[in-house]
């Protein structure tokens, strides 16, 4: 028997009730990596692409920079770009590499890669013990001593210090790697050491980050610590990952006060994640406050329509600033559409940060953000082609996708290699007997504590429809929620063994299908896709459009200048036959559109004015 319900989420923001729910522990929980596998698809294709990039790199010329520091004798040629050996955050990338193998090897057993990275941690190690036994990074530890005496004329050893740790905690938990534990274990002994000496004051210039592009950026130095502590139960671990929390920061945001304005996107959003850590450790409702608080402000303020932010300081102070890395005044977007906008490590960290919501509160709001990010963003920051990410993601108009070369090494190479290790990550959620559907993506899962398997089939997005095929060792009774995106705002229709259900289904909802499930049943969901826009929050005039769930993409060489009211512009729009293709006629113009992530060497724009004057 067959039970439909439709879980509407009335509230647009998270309620005193679903607060006080959290505290009780939290209603859902990812899957491990090796639960979900993707079947053959273009979204597969994608991950290869990223797997081929970190089968090639050559671990030695990885390693160069910390043997040398170490004063072990190596032949191996150096890197290039972030990773050379003038960079002052080299070895930064070894941590984002570390991460991502250590995620491929727990998916389905990478060989190649788990050789790699267990001689790579066996150098590591040898280099810690040459060290001293506690230090370990691929330069001098004096440049620890200048943050400590001059705050500045260094490039965030912290931000290095914290990719490696968490290269390492990941290698351990995911391949269980005890050597990477131990070296993690001696890195932080290392900066206890270090903070014990220092005053608070002096403590407070070295983490104080809201200057522009500030080069003392710790990175999630408290989340890795936040993550140790986890692990360790050890106190002194979150005693000092507490160092990095930075109450200047945490306490508006716990108190719900935007302060975003100016500062650097990526520094203070891994902060976040630390608070997000911290209070999934602790109980602490302050720091779950300062989480929820921040994506809110974060997904209502500052974002762009695919969910995306960072871009021009208001007060420019370097030249970055001028046209990158900061969020800007709250609302105040629509001026800010640089050719450097939404860096690719800030969509990884909000991604992140949005998940683990979504896993203490179960609503659909996480759910409906993470998948407008996942392919209007995250997708569309990778060259279809050949795996290469972009550090920023323009919006505006006439842009072009600057993709990184492989050989830069700059932090989105490595936030890019990391999150294309995820692609399976947050497909389906569980809570003690039950499934939730977030993400419809060809794959398997495979709940084998509970005897459940669960095959998804669809090309979506550029197809409609998912179907859904369950399996089960013997008949079992436990509920299917089945994510309604906002934009499935009708006729979706859902299917169970070919029968329509009979509740009404909402978008912005989960739909409940409780029965008793057997090899071989089968559920359909099928979308209607309509073409909409959004506007900037700040210019009901400047609007980027939609099918469905996917953002478009103008293939433009000239800034969009658009006519006629809203209506009339979503009445020009028309879908091609033949794959993905869009027309948009307009002031006597059509106009080609494709999906945001299908976009490579074209110039394009998304967001278009609406200029009726003249
Ligand atoms: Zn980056």
């Amino acid at each position: 028997m067959t039970q439909a319900t439709g879980q509407n989420a009335k509230d647009k923001s998270i309620t005193k009730d679903s607060r006080s729910a959290l505290m009780k522990g939290h209603p859902v929980s990812s899957f491990s990596n090796s639960a979900v596998q993707l079947k053959s698809s273009w979204l597969e294709q994608r991950e290869e692409l990223n797997r081929a990039y970190l089968h090639q790199l050559n671990p030695d010329r990885l390693l160069v920079n910390f043997r040398v520091n170490a004063g072990i004798q190596t032949d191996a040629k150096p890197l290039e770009g972030w990773e050379s050996p003038q960079c002052g955050l080299r070895g930064h990338f070894v941590g984002h590499y570390l991460s991502a193998c250590a995620s491929m090897i727990e998916k389905d057993g990478d060989t190649l890669l788990k050789r790699r990275i267990t001689y790579m941690i066996d150098v590591l190690a040898e280099c810690q013990q040459k060290l001293g036994g506690k230090y370990l990074s691929a330069f001098s530890e004096k440049e620890f001593n200048t943050l400590e005496t001059k705050f500045s004329g260094v490039w965030a050893p912290y931000y290095t210090f914290h990719k490696i740790m968490q290269g390492l905690l990941d290698v351990y938990t995911l391949t269980g790697n005890k050597k990477a534990y131990h070296i993690a274990l001696n890195m932080s002994e290392y900066i206890k050491v270090r903070m014990d000496k220092l005053s608070d004051a002096e403590i407070e210039k070295v983490l104080y980050t809201a200057e522009a592009n500030p080069t003392n950026e710790a990175g999630g130095m408290n989340e890795v610590l936040h993550n140790l502590y986890a692990l360790s139960k050890d106190p002194a671990h979150l005693k000092l990952a507490s160092i990095f929390d930075r109450k200047w920061f945490s306490q508006p945001l716990t108190d719900d006060k935007d302060i975003l304005s100016g500062l650097h996107s990526n520094t203070h959003i891994a902060l976040v994640n630390g608070y997000a850590r911290r209070y999934e450790n602790t109980h602490e409702g302050d720091y779950r406050d300062a989480a929820i608080n921040f994506w809110k402000m974060l997904n209502s303020h500052h974002s762009y329509v695919n969910g995306t932010s960072s871009g021009p300081r208001p007060i420019a102070t370097t030249p970055t600033s001028r046209i990158a890395e900061h969020w800007g005044i709250a609302d105040h977007l629509s001026a800010t559409l640089t050719g450097e906008i939404a860096e690719s490590c800030v969509t990884h960290n909000s991604q992140k940060l949005t998940a683990r919501l979504f896993q203490w509160t179960a609503s659909p709001l996480y759910a409906d953000i993470y998948m407008n990010t996942f392919y209007n963003a995250m997708l569309a920051e990778q060259n279809k082609e050949n795996g290469a990410i972009v550090y920023h993601l323009p919006l505006g108009s006439p842009r072009k996708k600057a993709f990184l070369k492989e050989n830069d090494f700059k932090c989105c190479n490595g936030s890019g290699n990391e999150a294309f290790t995820h692609l399976n990550s947050n497909i389906y959620f569980h809570d003690q007997q039950n499934i939730w559907v977030n993400l419809f993506i060809s794959s398997v899962l495979n709940w084998k504590e509970k005897g459940i398997a669960i095959e998804q089939d669809c090309q979506f997005p550029e197809d409609n429809k998912t179907k859904i095929t369950v399996s089960t060792k013997t008949p079992t009774q436990f509920i299917i929620n089945l994510f309604v995106p906002s934009w499935a705002k009708r006729n979706t229709i859902i299917l169970v063994n070919g029968e329509s259900i009979k509740a009404k289904i909402n978008p912005m909802s989960f739909v409940q299908i409780d029965r008793k499930w057997k090899t071989g049943d089968q559920i359909v969901m099928c979308f209607s896709y309509d073409f909409h826009y959004k506007s900037m929050p700040d210019n009901e005039n400047v609007i980027a459009l939609f099918y469905g769930p996917t953002l478009l993409a103008f293939k433009t060489e000239k800034e969009l200048i658009l006519k006629g009211t809203h209506d009339q512009i979503i009445s020009g729009l028309s879908k091609q036959t033949n794959g993905s293709f869009f027309n948009l006629k307009n002031n006597g113009v059509v106009y080609e559109l494709v999906p945001l992530y299908q976009i490579t060497n074209e110039s394009y724009g998304v967001y278009a004015t609406i200029r009726n004057e003249y």
